[in-house]
């Protein structure tokens, strides 16, 4: 628009993607405009097996530092991890309200309890269809269909246009509770004019429709038919809609439900106690009750389909659960996808399970699992109601964004891509939409026993830890003389069992008196060189005679 000071100017508005960006996991983004900035999610990557003792890894949240006191809310789509397992880490970066659904705020509620942070009544349940302005931006909330209820996208009414974020999807026209995905409304903004598009690329490498939750139906179906003993079916705990479909299941074929295991013990609770998953009355057993039931009035609902070492299933599977036992003949599903990384865990698990003689079901068996995101046509379908100016691929590695990309311009010719990764700045403005600039953008890694960050030595420790053992040397000096007081003792853990190291062990004693003997006085008598004498000395032995880097600690007393 001209006008007499020259052409209208419109506020920027910045988009930008600090997590889910390049990689699976870990969404955030933050969308600026003026001295308003709102935070879109603050999710966790699960650690990859390398990073020992790493409980969670969280987006580098450096960047939030130049806009602090501008960060005015925080707005979740939906329940999953990878959306709010973060929160605690960011909050502090926050100054107003979270919004969220009200089962996404009732899975984040005990979280940020469980870190001690009281936010007090600064979570806000916001339902479908409702709004919140937040300066100059109107945040717009509409229902999508995912692997968990009450999960949303967003429509953020900005100043230089309408920017709708997908959060995760998928198109299931026959949802289990019935709530439809907003199409209406979707294609309503795609009829008035939409500047961008930020859509869920997980699955863009994925044929056809990925299908509605009821389709797996029919396979478990199957299995409570033919099954003679227990059923225990791992599954997520937040797929609230596989938990029901279980329940109902159990209803009809007299089976007990029991929940197995923390997290689906925690989750159920929730999403019953708030009317996500409804239980007919006498079909719900404690764990502890499993054991009274004959195995084929049994069903149990576990985690760690994952084969994490500490979940129910994996316990289970070795014999080790207190609640619940398998018998040959019993049925164990696998109702969930493997998490790349976790082949291995999973795989040693099911042969554990095998070992006991059940049967196992898998999706490669039977139709027992559907993901909770939209495959190529039905992503295709929203790009097809949004029509958007521009389009930016977002929660996806590389290729799922490029492949996504390449869907866009093939539904909507005229839509500009802008390919962004964590850390860029997606500007539009007067000129368009483009990446601008870049801000700090990575990963922090979070330990949650200690509740602090990982420096990169810690990691580097533990990595050598779990491949090559550890080794203790305890050295006793005399403190006048600098003098050996008695042969240095040697212990060793997690070493593999083997002559050259038995060989090495046996030697070591005489190897390290030989060292201190050679070290000069002033060396002798400093505890930390000595240290660091026996350190490089046991290290080299165990590199060069069997090719092994085992952790090595060394304890130098002074008698
Ligand atoms: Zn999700
Ligand atoms: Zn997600």
């Amino acid at each position: 628009m001209e006008t007499a000071e020259g052409p209208h100017r419109v506020p920027a508005v910045d988009i930008i993607p600090l997590g889910g960006v390049g990689e699976f996991g870990m969404n955030m983004m933050l969308v600026a405009c003026g001295d308003t900035a709102v935070l879109v999610d603050a999710g966790v990557m699960f650690p990859e097996p390398e990073l020992f003792g790493v409980d969670l890894v969280i987006p580098d949240p450096t960047a939030l530092e130049a806009y602090r006191g501008r960060i005015k809310a925080l707005v979740l789509t939906h329940g999953h991890e990878d959306h709010i397992g973060g929160i605690a880490h960011v909050i502090g970066r926050v100054d107003g309200p979270v919004y969220g659904s009200r089962f996404t705020l009732a899975l984040v509620a005990p979280k940020l309890e469980e870190h001690g942070v009281d936010i007090g009544d600064r979570l806000v349940a916001i339902a479908p269809r409702e709004t919140v302005e937040i300066g100059p931006l109107r945040i717009e909330f509409l229902r999508v269909t995912h692997s968990m209820p009450d999960s949303m996208a967003l429509a953020i009414h900005t100043p230089a246009g309408v920017v709708v974020h997908t959060g995760d999807f998928k198109i299931d026209l026959t949802p289990l509770d019935s709530n439809h995905f907003d199409l209406h409304r979707l294609a309503e903004l795609g009829t008035a004019g939409v500047l961008a598009l930020l859509s869920d690329s997980t699955n863009a490498d994925r044929r056809g429709m990925s299908g509605s939750e009821r389709s797996v139906i029919d396979g478990f179906e199957e299995i409570f038919s033919s099954a003679t003993g227990k059923i225990l079916v791992a599954a997520f705990s937040t797929s609230i809609y596989r938990l029901q479909l279980v329940v109902n299941l159990a209803d009809q074929f007299d089976r007990k439900v029991a929940f197995v295991g923390r997290g689906m013990q925690h989750t159920s609770q929730i999403a019953e106690r708030l009317g996500y998953l409804k239980m007919p009355p006498g079909v719900q057993i404690r764990d502890s009750d499993v054991r009274d039931f004959p195995a084929q009035d049994v069903v149990c609902l576990c985690t760690g389909s994952q084969g994490e070492a500490l979940a129910a299933l994996p316990r289970i599977a070795i014999d080790d659960h207190r609640q619940v036992k398998l018998a040959e003949g019993d049925t164990v599903v696998f109702s969930a996808r493997s998490i790349p990384g976790n082949e291995k865990a999973i795989g040693r698990t099911m042969n554990h399970l095998a070992k006991r003689g059940v049967d196992l079901v898998t999706d490669s068996d039977k139709h027992v699992h559907v993901s909770g995101h939209g495959n190529e046509e039905e992503l295709k379908f929203v790009l097809s109601l949004v029509r958007p100016r521009y389009f930016v691929p977002i929660h996806g590695e590389y290729r799922q964004l490029a492949r996504h990309a390449r869907l866009a311009s093939t539904v909507c010719p005229e839509t500009t891509v802008v390919m962004a990764q964590d850390g860029d700045v997606v500007r539009f403005d007067d000129e368009g939409g483009r990446v601008v600039d870049r801000v700090p953008a990575g990963r922090v890694l979070i330990d949650g026993t200690r509740t602090g960050e990982v420096a990169d030595e810690v990691l580097r420790d533990r990595r050598h830890l779990a491949a090559d053992g550890l080794i203790v040397a305890v050295v006793a000096i005399n403190g006048q003389t600098g003098a050996l007081e008695q042969p240095p003792a040697l212990f060793a853990r997690g070493l593999a069992v083997d002559a050259k190291h038995d060989t090495l062990l046996r030697e070591a004693p005489d190897l390290l008196a030989r060292e201190i003997g050679d070290a000069s006085r002033e060396e002798r008598a400093d505890p930390g060189l000595l240290k660091e004498r026996v350190r490089v000395a046991l290290q080299r032995q165990f590199k060069k005679r069997a090719g092994r880097r085992p952790l090595v600690l060394p304890i130098v007393m002074e008698v």
